[in-house]
């Protein structure tokens, strides 16, 4: 079957292998991409410089021996995919010794898109194509990017939303030509008051227009993840949904508009407790109807809440907080599997961790 795709045939094996083994059962990735401006290293009184930022990267990929159990992935931010262990040994050496493998965030942010009531766009594709070669050789084999919408009146307008598909899809062709696995990441995010049918419509509008570009762009879908936003209601909606009505609603957007070739979807957690986001995720992978995707997460927040506060900077608490990455990283691992039982949901875990216009 000779097909035009955007992944040249020397990279096609390796793309589906890569986004596959990354979604493997009980698999998911630990989102460390925050940027050197929005890690949340502030908030818990810790400076905000190289060498903290460096310890605090090294206490999460040495975690501990089970953590390969649970992670297929881990993204990094450009600068931590070139830092080391103290011991001098590369980030991503240590991550793939696990089995882990390395991803990189490729964008450099959103800026306001205009014609529109302050919707965004993400920049970053120039010079896009030579800075993945350099991650490719430095280790990386899979790519994050991160488009974000919003929910409003007219909102997300159909200029927002065809735009971002379409960055979206020349950001996965760029990847898949030099070898990377592009995360196709567009995040619709849950300020307002809306309920959960308008996010319903919102997502699948958004994921449609997305799917619509990346055919368009001819990517290579085997070789893709998404990740999206869960269907939720919007933070200040007066209505209360149970997870069950969540996990519904997110599927039944998914299997609407998400093709079959792609091997899995790889939800963010958006501002949702670290409990909340296991038990949506547990309640998904629980849901009777055909799924032919692995649904999985890519936590930021929702994995390293409770870390970062055991942490709190201090070297004597790195055994502690290194448990508790693994305690929420087993919790998800099981609910990727739909065998999630609550014995995670200890204290702080269920402390809401949105924040309006939430900046990666
Ligand atoms: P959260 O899980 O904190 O939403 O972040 C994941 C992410 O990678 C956002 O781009």
């Amino acid at each position: 079957m000779v097909l035009s795709y955007a992944a040249p045939e020397k990279f096609r094996k390796e793309l589906a292998e890569t986004a596959k083994a990354i979604v493997a059962p009980g698999k998911g990735i630990l989102a460390a991409d925050e940027s050197t401006g929005t890690i949340a290293l502030l908030p818990i009184n810790v400076e905000n410089v190289e060498e903290n930022r460096r310890v605090y990267r090294e206490l999460l990929f040495t975690a501990g021996a089970e953590l390969r159990h649970y992670l297929g992935g881990a993204i990094l931010f450009e600068e931590t995919l070139f830092q080391k262990t103290k011991d001098g040994k590369p980030f991503a050496d240590v991550l793939r010794e696990q089995g882990i493998i390395v991803g990189i965030k490729v964008d450099k942010g959103t800026v306001n898109l205009s014609g529109t009531d302050a919707e965004t766009t993400t920049t970053g594709l120039d010079g896009l194509a030579e800075r993945a070669q350099k991650y490719y050789e430095a280790g990386a084999r899979f790519a994050k990017w991160r488009s974000v919408l919003k929910i409003g009146k007219g909102q997300p307008s159909p200029l927002a939303v065809l735009e971002n598909a379409n960055v979206l899809a020349r950001y996965a062709s760029i990847c898949q030509a030099n070898g990377l696995v592009p995360i196709v990441e567009p995040e619709i995010l849950m300020d307002g008051e809306h309920d959960l049918e308008t996010a319903v419509e919102a997502t699948q509008t958004v994921l449609a227009a997305v799917y619509k570009a990346l055919s368009d762009h001819k990517i290579f879908l085997e070789g893709t993840l998404l990740k999206p936003n869960m269907v939720c209601p919007g933070a200040d909606c007066k209505i209360k949904y149970t997870p069950a009505d969540i996990a519904r609603a997110t599927v039944t957007v998914l299997r609407r508009t998400v093709p079959a070739a792609v091997p899995g979807i790889t939800f963010l957690s958006g501002g949702q407790s670290e409990e909340e986001a296991t038990v949506h995720l547990n309640e998904m992978n629980r849901v009777p109807e055909v799924r032919p995707w692995a649904l999985t997460f890519s936590y930021g927040r929702a994995l390293q809440a409770t870390v970062l506060k055991v942490w709190g900077g201090k070297h004597e608490n790195i055994p502690a907080a290194q448990k508790a990455l693994l305690v929420r990283a087993k919790a998800n691992s099981e609910a990727a599997q739909g065998k999630y039982t609550g014995d995670a949901a200890g204290s702080g875990a269920s402390e809401s961790l949105y924040v309006k216009d939430y900046k990666y």
